[in-house]
Order: structure tokens, then C-alpha cells, then sequence
């Protein structure tokens, strides 16, 4: 660091560099995140509530109204207005707190957890943070957990079943009907990882699409995940988790000594309230129905997408069930096709299981640079 300062002016020039090497969504070519351009609702609530610390809660006492009633209106969303959770960082530590009140509850020597193998990353996480023995499930032939190699998997010490909604990869979503008839038989907790379809399954299935169970609306469902900052528009760091029962957070509390809370139960102490007043912004201002737009808009340039996928004479691993297309072609590796799609500009993602291009139809992409990208899949 230098002794004295430089002008303000001087550093926004300098900002401006670094930003310049940035992608930026808007753009229309980051076709392999899951990220999107905020909405401008939730960018200005974000920016109101920037001194805004939900870990010191008594002195934020309107952000924390109005955590309660985002927590409120998710649960509605997903099946149950009578949840109880906190709007946290993102998808990793809302599961890394799913695993951890799973684990405390029961508090057994030698816990472990069965994840599907679709599973993503952030439960290898979840298991090493917690001493948890990770276990994982393997898939059928559509890339959706295997009960029967779920049933395999469970023993005595088994404190949590997994199952996703949206998976990361494939945006499959798991059997969570028939994992939560086994939870509730085997008294497992049964966690539901929506970061990426919580935000559009409750939607598709307002506008008629038929989608599968998995919400609070199924007895044996303990916990979701559900991320505002992926299909939500919520700047990031946003993410949800909810808990069907008051005690999982508080088998995670912790005494804190000089704040206007007692006790804490989530893993980070200072917390943003500027994403929860994006968030609570963006319920109100959106509404059904300006989710439902938006979830149908992705859906429909998904269908385009595959289609001219397949047109170009490439395979799709998968009929999309959600807005995120993986595909392979027989003459070329993914990472050949990504590298030459890069050189045009593409930002795009591998998918590992199994090996193919990835693509997430966001709400930033729009038709024409689904066409445009089309013409240059062709070209390879
Ligand atoms: C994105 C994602 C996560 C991780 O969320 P972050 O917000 O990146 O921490 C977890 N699970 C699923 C299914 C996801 O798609």
C-alpha cells in the first residue's frame, strides 16, 4: 500500500480497467453460468440496505421483518408458509446448514450422508466441514437418483438423504416423492437441494407444466435449499434454507456473548440484510406472475435451443426439464466444442456426468443470441 492516497477520479479510472477484462451477462454470451444480470428492483433495495447486518439483528430490526416474511412467502412457495430458516450466502452454505442441523439432531458417532451422484460440490464440503461420511447414490438412466441404490445405501448412521430438485448439471429433478416415503418410514431427515428449480418448478407448475413433487408439500421433506440469486434475479450473494421445524436451527445455536440476539444459528456471523431487501423487493414487485413470465420465457428458448441442437446434428444427453440443456456430438469432444464456440465468443460449461456441453438458457439470454449461437454451432 502506498503512504498517501490517490484521487477518487484516478481510482474509478482504474476500476474501469480491471472491470473492462470482466464478462458481463448482459452481453448474451455467458451461456454456461448459472448466475444472471440482477434485477434493477433488487439492485436498489440491495444498495438501500448496504449497512444492513442480520447478525446483529435488534439493531436492524425492519430487515429482520422483513427476513421473516421472505422466509414466510418462500415457504408458501414451496408448500408450507410455516417454515423456519435464514436468507444466507447461497446454495453451498445453505446446504452445508441443512447437513449440519441433519447431524446435530441426532448426534451419533460415525454420521454419514447419502447424496445422489449428481449431486454438487458443495456436500464434499458439507461432509468435511462436518465429519460426515459421504455416501453417494448412484442414477438411473436418466440421470435421476436410483431409489433402489439410495435403499442400499442407508445403515444405521445415516443422518441425511439428499435429493435435488435441478440438478446442477442436467437440471434433473430427482424422485423426492419416493426419497420422502422412505424418510418418513425410516425417520431420515430427507433434505431437498432447489438452489437452482426452486425458483422455477413452483412457476412451471402455476402455468400448467407438469412437474414432479418436491416441496414441503411431501410429509418427509426436512429441509430445501433454494438459491434467490440463480433463477430469483436477486444480486448475488443471495441464498435461501429452510427448515420444516424450529429445532434444526436450534440444535445449531450458539451462544453470542455481545449481540442483540442470544443465540445464532447460521455459519456466518456479520450478515448482509441488503439480500434480503433484494429479495423481499423482487417477491413483491415480480409477483406470480412476473416469475411465471420470466420461467416460461427460458422454457421456450430451451425447447429452441435443443431443437436446433439437434438440427445442427448434434445429441442431447437429456430431454431438458428444466431450462438447462447438456449435449455431445459424435466426431467431437465437448471440450472441443467448447474451445471452438469459446473462439466465437461463447462462454459455455462441461458438464461431468456424463462428458457434454452444458448450456443454462438464464433470463439473459435472449432469442437472438440463441439463434446467433446456432449459426456458429452449425459452422464447427
Ligand atoms: C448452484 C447450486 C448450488 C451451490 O450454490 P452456490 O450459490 O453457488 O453456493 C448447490 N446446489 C445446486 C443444485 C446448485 O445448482
Amino acid at each position: 500500500m502506498d503512504e498517501k492516497g490517490i484521487s477518487k477520479d484516478r481510482v474509478f479510472e482504474l476500476l474501469k480497467n480491471y472491470k473492462k477484462r470482466d464478462m458481463t451477462h448482459k452481453s448474451g454470451r455467458i451461456l454456461g453460468s448459472m448466475c444472471t444480470c440482477p434485477h434493477e428492483v433488487g439492485l436498489q433495495a440491495y444498495t438501500m440496505f448496504l449497512e444492513s447486518n442480520l447478525g446483529d439483528p435488534g439493531l436492524f430490526q425492519g430487515t429482520k421483518a422483513m427476513e421473516n416474511e421472505v422466509i414466510a412467502t418462500l415457504g408458501e412457495l414451496l408448500g408450507n408458509g410455516n417454515v423456519y430458516g435464514h436468507i444466507i450466502t447461497g446454495g453451498t452454505e445453505a446446504n452445508i446448514m441443512a447437513m449440519r442441523a441433519a447431524r446435530n439432531i441426532r448426534r451419533i458417532k460415525d454420521p454419514e450422508i447419502i447424496v445422489p451422484k449428481s449431486a454438487h460440490f458443495s456436500f464434499k464440503k458439507a461432509a468435511d466441514i462436518l465429519s460426515l461420511k459421504l455416501k453417494e447414490a448412484q442414477l438411473d438412466n436418466d440421470y435421476r437418483v436410483d431409489i433402489n441404490s439410495v435403499k442400499e445405501l442407508i445403515s444405521d448412521n445415516t443422518v441425511a438423504i439428499v435429493g435435488i430438485a435441478g440438478t446442477t448439471e442436467l437440471g434433473k429433478i430427482d424422485p423426492i416423492e419416493e426419497l420422502s416415503d422412505i424418510c418418513n418410514e425410516k425417520e431420515i431427515f430427507l433434505h431437498v437441494d432447489a438452489a437452482f428449480g426452486g425458483f422455477s418448478i413452483p412457476f412451471l407448475n402455476q402455468l400448467g407444466y407438469h412437474m414432479p413433487k418436491f416441496d414441503f408439500s411431501l410429509p418427509g421433506v426436512s429441509s430445501v435449499t433454494i438459491d434467490p440469486h440463480k433463477m430469483g434475479l436477486a444480486p448475488i450473494p443471495t441464498g435461501g434454507i429452510l427448515f420444516r421445524d424450529k429445532s434444526y436451527l436450534d440444535v445449531m445455536n450458539v451462544e453470542t456473548p455481545y449481540l442483540t440476539e442470544e443465540n445464532q444459528s447460521t455459519i456466518v456471523g456479520t450478515r448482509t440484510g441488503a439480500s434480503t431487501a433484494a429479495t423481499w423487493a423482487l417477491l413483491k414487485y415480480l409477483g406470480d406472475e412476473g416469475y411465471q413470465k420470466i420461467v416460461k420465457k427460458c422454457m421456450e428458448l430451451t425447447h429452441l435451443l435443443a431443437g436446433g441442437i439437434k438440427d445442427a446434428g448434434f445429441q442431447l444427453v437429456t430431454e431438458p426439464q428444466l431450462n438447462i440443456v447438456a449435449f455431445t456430438g459424435e466426431r467431437i469432444e465437448p471440450c472441443d466444442i467448447t474451445k471452438r464456440l469459446d473462439e466465437k465468443g461463447w462462454a459455455l460449461s462441461i458438464a461431468s456426468y456424463p462428458k457434454a456441453v452444458r448450456i443454462i438458457v438464464m433470463p439473459h439470454v435472449k432469442k437472438e443470441h440463441i439463434l446467433a449461437f446456432l449459426e456458429d454451432l452449425k459452422s464447427i
